[in-house]
């Protein structure tokens, strides 16, 4: 067993609390989908939707303060109010007028107002910050129907902060604690630690702990015990692009004549990451577009953040390659329909320059998500270099903007999908790429003029110019990382011709990975076949 570990930590609250850690994500609505009782997405409307949303909260809480003591009375009391007060319906409103859809213009007013509070100068208004967040998600879940969420009794709450409904809302009587990384004396929520004798310590600064590790909180002293050990996390310095070296280093794969492969799975549902035994790289593709599956979700920085996290912490220290937002065309994001500018519509990274309040959601949970792996982020449907120059500096914005918070993040290496013709004819081009991925299902309709749904198209017939563009494409990535996670990737017949290409490093569907393991091991490098196979 591990050493345990004293931090030191101010005292928000005195008493002494033990019990398996909870950890927190930031505050979390669950999705429409996870609920079955939830409105459909498709039922996120207008400003009418929000008000209603915001009755529904202001419901929540008055109900929240039936029975409350006055300390907590005064903190909902106070959250009432701002509800109540129109500004923000307003200012939401205002940005509804700029063509935003309801959730993103609930939550860019918040995170505003929020990151005001962050900045203040007097503790007493930074600690206001929470409250904030607290209404943003509450109104957020209202709005896609879901509410926010408890942990187990008895356990020591573990995160950056806490907001006071998360606190109100949970059965303290079996005991329990709290422990935050940042967190203030004067905040809300130490205020009604202290009315409720719930032990608690704030500013531990980041440290490692698994869910349900026995942890101690000393309110007294001001100290937190990790009985079963931990480390301080210090701040990361930004991650390196992956090199070629970096990938093949950690397969174990090679063809008959030795040449070291990659095989990786592509995943959908963040279930599939259980897939990923110890013969495979890594994750080549995660669709992030069958997690995020309505306008809610993809207004939901926290909730993504959850999926991702998971993923990369599953995955350890193998790569991970998560796509932004696929959607448009034939994936439509529910609720997104209703915009005006977006129909028939672009897709990929066009739409989410079209609608940069959906990319800087999902970069935000990326940048967040990157601390706890080996994250690379992918752009898919790129077509032009610009595209990838304008993404990166969205990056480089939500970064800093998170830095401004004290959210730990990192930037991940960004590359890219190659999977429209003219980007694939033009590859020396994209100099901000950092990597390449072939995507052979949409690169072979756009060569052979189908559409994705087309039931004459023949995949085989198309082939040989798809094999052509791509040993020639290959040859204009200049010694970056490249790769293959398209379906031809995963069909055997294909994998002499994709060898020859130059292809190294093969992404498939988890189903596949076996026989395309046992197709590499009778093939040289060059794409012929072993002698005796
Ligand atoms: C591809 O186009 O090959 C690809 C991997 O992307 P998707 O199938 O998700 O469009
Ligand atoms: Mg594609």
């Amino acid at each position: 067993m591990a050493e345990p570990l004293k931090l030191k930590a101010k005292s928000a609250s005195p008493g002494i609390a033990s019990g398996p850690a909870f950890l927190a994500e930031e505050p979390q609505a669950p999705s429409a989908a996870e609920r079955p009782d939830a409105a459909a997405p498709g039922t996120i409307g207008g400003f009418g939707a929000l008000e209603k949303a915001i009755d529904i909260s202001i419901g929540e809480l008055e109900h929240l303060a039936e029975g409350a003591d006055a300390e907590s009375r005064d903190i909902i009391d106070f959250q009432i109010e701002v509800l109540r007060d129109p500004t923000i319906a307003e200012a939401t409103g205002a940005r509804m007028q700029g063509d935003e859809n309801v959730v993103f213009a609930w939550v860019a007013t918040l995170d505003a107002y929020i990151g005001e509070l962050e900045a203040a100068d007097e503790e007493q208004m930074r600690a206001r910050a929470v409250d904030i967040l607290d209404i943003k998600n509450r109104v957020l879940g209202a709005l896609a129907g879901t509410p926010i969420a408890d942990f187990p009794p008895g356990s020591v709450f573990v995160g950056k902060d806490m907001e006071p409904s998360r606190f109100l809302a949970h059965d303290w009587s079996k005991g329990g604690g709290i422990a935050l990384f940042a967190g203030s004396t004067a905040g809300h929520v130490a205020l009604l630690a202290r009315t409720k004798s719930v032990p608690m310590v704030v500013g531990t600064g980041r440290f490692s702990a698994a869910d349900g590790d026995p942890v101690s909180v000393d309110g007294n002293a001001g100290a937190v015990i990790l009985k079963a050990g931990g480390m301080l996390i210090p701040p990361l310095a930004p991650a390196q692009a992956p090199t070629g070296e970096m990938q093949i280093a950690s397969g174990e794969l090679r063809t008959a004549d030795g040449v070291p492969i990659l095989l990786s799975i592509n995943i959908n549902d963040p279930a599939e990451i259980d897939a990923l035994d110890p013969a495979t790289a890594g994750v080549g593709l995660m669709r992030s577009e069958f997690s995020v599956t309505s306008i809610a979700d993809a207004a939901n920085e926290e909730r993504q953040l959850a999926i991702y996290r998971r993923v990369l912490e599953q995955a350890g220290d193998r790569p991970v390659t998560i796509r932004m937002l696929d959607i448009g065309g034939d994936k439509p994001l529910a609720g997104l329909e209703d915009l005006p500018a977006l129909s028939p519509g672009p897709r990929g990274i066009r739409l989410l320059l079209a609608r940069p309040e959906i990319a800087r959601v999902q970069a935000r949970a990326l940048l967040r998500a990157a601390v706890f792996g080996r994250l690379s982020v992918m752009l898919p449907m790129v077509t032009f270099p610009d595209e990838i120059d304008r993404m990166r500096e969205l990056f480089r914005e939500e970064a800093e903007k998170l830095g401004r918070r004290a959210l730990l993040h990192r930037m991940p290496p960004i590359g890219m999908m190659v999977e429209v013709p003219a980007a694939a004819l033009m590859l020396d081009t994209f100099g901000s790429a950092a990597f390449f991925s072939f995507g052979t299902n949409d690169l072979a309709q756009y060569l052979a003029a189908w559409t994705r749904d087309d039931i004459d198209a023949d995949a085989g017939k198309a082939a040989p110019a798809v094999l052509r563009l791509i040993a020639q494409a290959v040859k204009l990535t200049v010694g970056k990382p490249v790769s293959i996670c398209g379906d031809m990737a995963g069909n055997p017949s294909y994998l002499p011709g994709l060898l020859a290409a130059g292809l190294r490093h093969f992404s498939v569907a988890p189903a596949g990975r076996h026989a395309i393991r046992s197709a590499i091991i009778g093939l040289n490098a060059d794409g012929t076949r072993a002698a005796g196979e």
